[in-house]
């Protein structure tokens, strides 16, 4: 026990349980400074998108009344993150700082550097700890010791390793210390200008979501005492509220993928119907830690093809018309269209329609899977560093365990069997039939023989 100040710096744990670094500076015993850093200034951070922007507000509105509820404050300040909590243990004196881990290479550089100066050149304690990944990447290793490439065996190691730890308690509960808040002087939030203003496009986003810790559990309940059995059967349909919608709360770390395990697997104990979809749920929270896994491996991910012939893929350079149509939903191919527009508007796209829109970008229309990569960034609420690289390349067949570059997704057999009664294209397609919906951009089957030739020159 001391009476010195600990300094919390949360980043993509926005959450109060579950969260072992917040529980360290509680068990720490002297007044805690909450803190967030928006970094949108450090060499290698790539700036959140605009939809993530959106999230991020209020998530940081959500976590500031929870920690309210404990005796908590939050403290906002704006600036390349290092220089930021150094001046921060300065101001307050700190002896303490304590964070969750992250596994990008430019905030693993940032944390390391950070770590060792308040570590060695000033003598405090400063801990990191596992809160957003269920393995950590390191600890994950093949027979020969090195790093997993391909999604199967990857799942069989994880799956196999000891059962996931339990979720903490929240701090301030009647076995932890009593919690002393100290309050800094704080940015406004709405400084940050993170919700969009002129114009406001977010009124599809604040309609589907509410961002923060409790809509998280509340969708995890719903899902997991509703949907979760349905999984395998409905997780496919996009008309259908078939998933669990919890991956921009686990994106911001709203909720653990620890929680999320265990209230599976309670469910899986108590309902055995269930056992299926809860397997099935799971395995797709293990494809987040195969991105995050690879991410640490590779962190050139989201730039770099790592399939190195797609290097020399013969891609086009669209036009700018071409590239609006494909973002605004107006290619004339309608489950493109649906999901494009479905994106704009809620900020997610229903998983089978990612793969059909991202299909037709990088193989139909030719275009470098990292303009789609791009544009996901800027409009998905979940938007991941680790996931949307990685799906990408998986689409474009540019990447680890991907789909072969030959399978071409065909939008119309895809919506045949994934929305058969046509619901999903009615609901985001209402045009569809009349004359003011456009003709289609390309010919299908042209521009597939045209992608395979293209294919075949690097082959
Ligand atoms: C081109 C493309 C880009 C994508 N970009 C992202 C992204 O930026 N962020 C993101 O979280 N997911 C991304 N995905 C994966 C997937 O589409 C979403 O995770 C899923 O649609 C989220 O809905 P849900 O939470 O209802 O999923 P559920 O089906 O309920 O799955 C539960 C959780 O498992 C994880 N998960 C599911 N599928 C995948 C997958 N294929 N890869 C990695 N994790 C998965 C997510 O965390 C998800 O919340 C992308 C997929 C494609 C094809």
């Amino acid at each position: 026990m001391t009476e010195s100040t600990s300094v919390m710096w949360f980043r993509d744990d926005l959450r109060v349980r579950d969260n072992p670094a917040l529980r360290a500076a509680a068990e720490h015993g002297g007044p805690i400074v909450c803190l967030y850093v928006l970094d949108d200034e450090s060499p290698g951070v790539r700036p959140l998108g605009g939809a993530s922007r959106w999230w991020l507000h209020g998530s940081l509105t959500a976590l500031a009344a929870e920690l309210g509820e404990i005796g908590l404050s939050l403290t906002l300040r704006r600036g390349p993150a290092a220089e930021v909590v150094r001046a921060v243990v300065d101001e307050t004196d700190a002896a303490a700082v304590f964070w969750n881990r992250r596994y990008g290479e430019a905030e693993r550089a940032i944390d390391t550097d950070l770590k060792s100066f308040l570590k060695d050149e000033r003598g405090l304690d400063v801990r990191s700890f596992q809160a957003n990944l269920l393995a950590e990447p390191w600890t994950v290793q093949t027979g020969q010791g090195g790093w997993y490439k391909v999604f199967t065996p990857f799942y069989r190691a994880v799956t196999s390793l000891p059962e996931p730890r339990h979720p903490l308690p929240e701090p301030g509960d009647e076995d932890s210390p009593a919690l002393h808040h100290r309050r800094l002087p704080s940015d406004e939030l709405d400084s940050w200008g993170l919700l969009p203003m002129h114009p406001d496009w977010a009124a599809g986003l604040r309609d589907r979501w509410t961002p923060g810790s409790a809509g998280a559990h509340e969708r995890l309940d719903a899902f997991v005492h509703g949907g979760v059995g349905a999984y395998p059967d409905e997780h496919d349909l996009p008309a259908e509220d078939g998933t669990s919608s919890l991956s921009p709360h686990l994106r911001f770390g709203e909720i653990s993928p620890f929680e999320v395990w265990h209230a599976v697997e309670r469910r899986r104990a108590r309902a055995p119907k269930d056992a299926a979809g809860a397997s099935a749920f799971l395995r797709q929270i293990v494809w987040r830690e195969f991105a995050y896994h690879l991410l640490y491996h590779l962190p050139s991910l989201g730039t770099k093809n790592m399939r190195e012939e797609f290097d020399r893929f013969p891609w086009e350079e669209p036009e700018a018309a071409e590239l609006e149509a494909w973002q605004q939903g107006r290619t004339g191919i309608p489950l493109v269209d649906a999901g494009m527009r479905e994106l704009w508007t809620t900020g997610v796209m229903h998983n089978r329609v990612r793969m059909v829109v991202a299909s037709f970008l990088v193989k139909n229309m030719r275009v470098d899977w990292r303009v789609g990569e791009r544009w996901f960034w800027d409009t998905l609420v979940d938007a991941d560093p680790a996931s949307n690289a990685l799906n990408w390349q998986w689409v474009a067949g540019s990447g680890p365990d991907a789909a072969p570059y030959f399978r071409v997704f065909n939008p119309e057999l895809q919506a045949s069997k994934f929305d058969p009664h046509g619901e999903y294209l009615r609901r985001w397609v209402p045009e569809l039939g009349t004359d003011a919906y456009p003709e289609p951009m390309l010919d299908l089957k042209e521009s597939r023989k045209a992608a395979l030739e293209a294919y075949a020159t690097i082959r």
